[in-house]
C-alpha cells in the first residue's frame, strides 16, 4: 500500500511557560513542602526534564486538609448553588480560553499525540465544568431527595492516563456539590494539575476550595488516611483501589473506585468492515492503549476473522507512530519507562505463551519510551494477554463462533468497565449490551465520552459512578424533607 509522506507539522511549544521547580497549592497559594523534597518530571518522547515539583509529605497533607475544612465551613460550603455555579462556569471558560497552552503541556508532560489532548482531553475537561456548574443549583432533582448535603473535604488521587481530563471527572461534581478537595495528581504527569491551580487563582476561587498536592504513592496514601478527609475518590489500579478500599473500611469516609479493565470489543459478520477497522484501532490504540475502557480483546466471528485482521494490520502500517508535538501523529510515547517495561513483559508472556506477535513496521524514535502498534492472534481465553489489563498499544484477538460463546468469552475477566458491539442488527446490539456484564457498552462505535453519560465498572473494575447525574451522587448524602 502507498503511504503518503507528510513534511512535520510541529505545535508550538512556546505557548506555554514551564516553570523549573513547582510548589504545593495549598490555601489559595504556592508553597514550598515541608520535608523540602521534589520529584522530576520528564517528557517521555525525548526523556527531557521538564520541571521539579515538590513531593507532599504528612505536615502539607495536614496543611491541605485543614485549609479544604476551612473553605467547606466558611466560604463553599455556606454559599448558595448558583453562586458555586458561577465560579464552576467561570473555569470552563478559562479552560476553553487556555485551551492550546494546556493542551501542549499535557502532550510534553504525558506523551500522547497533541491532536488528542487538543481535540480530547481538554476540549472534555472544560465539558464537564460546564455540565456540572449546570447541576450545582439544581442538587435537590440530583436524586438524594429534597436539600441534599455535601460530605465536606474530599481526597482526590488520579492516574497518569487522562491527567487534565481525570482532575475534571473528580473536581467538577465535587465542587458542584458544595465538597472542598485535596487532590493528588500522579508522579508522573503533574504538570497540568499544576496549571490548574493557577487557573483557579484566576477564576478567583476563595483560598482552600481546591488544594493540589503533588507527590508520589505515599502523598495518595497519606492523603487518603487523613482522618478528617470525609469523602475518597480514587481513580488507578484494581491493586492499589484494594488497598485503598481496606484503608477506609470501617471508617466514616465514603470511596469510590474506578479500577483496571480489559473489554471485549465484539465483531460480529454483519458487521461494516471499514467502521469496524477505525473503531477497533480507536479503541486500543488511542492513547496508546494507555485507557482504563480500552477495547484489549477483540473477539471477532470466526467467518471473518482472516479478513479483518489483514485489514486491522493494513490500517496499523498506516498509523504515524512518533514525534507526539507532531499534529499528523496518530500513536505517542508510552508515559514512562516503568510503564514501558510492563507493556515489554506483558507482550513477552504472549510470546511464551504461544501467542502469534504482529507489530507495525517502522523505526521507532532512539530517545523516550515506545511500543509499536501491535497485535497478538492464537490468543486463548487462559493466556495472560488475554486476562491482565497490560495498558499499552496490544491488541491480542480471539474468535468466536455463536453469540453466547461471544457474550461467554467477553464476560470471562475479573473487569467489567466497558465493552463493544459492532453488528448491523439494532435487535443483537440490545441483547447483547444487556447480558454483558460491563458499566459501559459502545455499539457500532467504541471509547466515546460525555459529561452527561455515567461510567463505572463492575466486578474488580471498581465502584461508584462518574459522569452524567449518577456522578454527582457519591458527592452528596441524603437530604431529608423540608
Ligand atoms: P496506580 O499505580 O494505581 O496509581 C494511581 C494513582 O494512585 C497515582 O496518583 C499514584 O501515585 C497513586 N497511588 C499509588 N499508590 C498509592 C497508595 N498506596 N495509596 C494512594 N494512592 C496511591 O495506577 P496507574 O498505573 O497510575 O494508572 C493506571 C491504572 O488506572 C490502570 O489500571 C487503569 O485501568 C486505571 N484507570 C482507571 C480509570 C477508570 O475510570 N476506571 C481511568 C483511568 C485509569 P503515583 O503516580 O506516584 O504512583
Ligand atoms: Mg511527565
Amino acid at each position: 500500500m502507498t503511504t503518503f509522506e507528510y513534511a512535520p507539522a510541529p505545535e508550538s511549544r512556546s505557548v506555554v511557560d514551564i516553570a523549573s521547580s513547582y510548589g504545593l497549592f495549598i490555601n489559595g497559594e504556592f508553597t514550598e513542602a515541608a520535608s523540602g523534597e521534589a520529584l522530576k518530571t520528564i517528557n517521555p518522547a525525548t526523556e527531557e526534564q521538564l520541571a521539579e515539583v515538590a513531593v507532599a509529605g504528612e505536615a502539607d497533607v495536614e496543611n491541605a486538609v485543614k485549609a479544604a475544612r476551612r473553605a467547606y465551613e466558611r466560604s463553599w460550603g455556606p454559599m448558595s448553588g448558583a453562586e458555586r455555579a458561577k465560579y464552576l462556569f467561570r473555569i470552563a471558560r478559562l479552560l476553553s480560553e487556555r485551551s492550546r497552552e494546556f493542551a501542549v503541556l499535557e502532550t510534553l508532560d504525558n506523551g500522547k499525540p497533541i491532536r488528542e489532548s487538543r481535540d480530547v482531553d481538554i476540549p472534555l475537561a472544560s465539558a464537564y465544568f460546564f455540565y456540572y456548574a449546570g447541576w450545582a443549583d439544581k442538587l435537590d432533582y440530583a436524586g438524594r431527595g429534597a436539600g441534599p448535603r455535601p460530605h465536606g473535604v474530599a481526597g482526590q488521587v488520579i492516574p497518569w492516563n487522562f491527567p487534565l481530563l481525570m482532575l475534571s471527572w473528580k473536581i467538577a461534581p465535587a465542587l458542584a456539590a458544595g465538597n472542598t478537595v485535596v487532590l493528588k495528581p500522579a508522579e508522573t504527569t503533574p504538570l497540568t494539575a499544576l496549571l490548574f491551580a493557577d487557573l483557579v487563582q484566576q477564576a478567583e476561587l476563595p483560598p482552600g476550595v481546591v488544594n493540589i498536592l503533588t507527590g508520589a504513592g505515599q502523598t495518595g496514601a497519606d492523603l487518603i488516611a487523613h482522618p478528617d478527609v470525609d469523602k475518597v475518590a480514587f481513580t488507578g489500579s484494581t491493586a492499589v483501589g484494594k488497598q485503598i478500599a481496606r484503608g477506609v473500611a470501617g471508617t466514616h469516609k465514603h470511596a469510590t473506585l474506578e479500577l483496571g479493565g480489559k473489554a471485549a470489543n465484539i465483531v460480529f459478520d454483519d458487521a461494516p468492515v471499514d467502521q469496524t477497522i477505525e473503531g477497533i484501532v480507536n479503541g486500543i490504540y488511542f492513547n496508546q492503549g494507555q485507557v482504563c475502557c480500552a477495547g484489549s480483546r477483540l473477539l471477532v466471528q470466526e467467518s471473518i476473522a482472516a479478513e479483518v485482521v489483514d485489514r486491522l494490520k493494513a490500517r496499523l502500517g498506516a498509523l504515524r507512530v512518533g514525534d507526539p508535538m507532531d499534529k499528523n501523529t496518530d500513536v505517542g510515547a508510552i508515559n514512562s519507562a516503568a510503564q514501558l517495561g510492563r507493556i515489554t513483559e506483558l507482550a513477552d508472556a504472549g510470546d511464551a505463551e504461544g501467542a502469534l506477535r504482529w507489530s507495525a513496521p517502522g523505526d521507532l524514535p532512539d530517545k523516550g519510551y515506545w511500543f509499536p502498534p501491535t497485535l497478538f492472534t492464537e490468543v486463548s481465553s487462559a493466556h495472560r494477554i488475554a486476562r491482565d489489563e497490560i495498558f499499552g498499544p496490544v491488541l491480542s484477538v480471539l474468535t468466536f463462533r455463536t453469540p453466547d460463546e461471544a457474550v461467554a468469552k467477553a464476560n470471562n475477566t475479573p473487569y467489567g468497565l466497558s465493552a463493544g458491539v459492532w453488528t448491523e442488527k439494532g435487535s443483537r446490539i440490545l441483547s447483547i449490551a444487556d447480558q454483558l456484564r460491563a458499566g459501559v457498552v459502545w455499539a457500532n462505535t467504541f471509547n466515546k465520552f460525555d459529561p452527561t453519560s455515567p461510567f463505572d465498572g463492575y466486578k474488580e473494575s471498581g465502584y461508584g459512578r462518574e459522569g452524567g447525574r449518577h456522578g454527582l451522587l457519591p458527592y452528596l448524602i441524603e437530604g431529608g424533607t423540608r
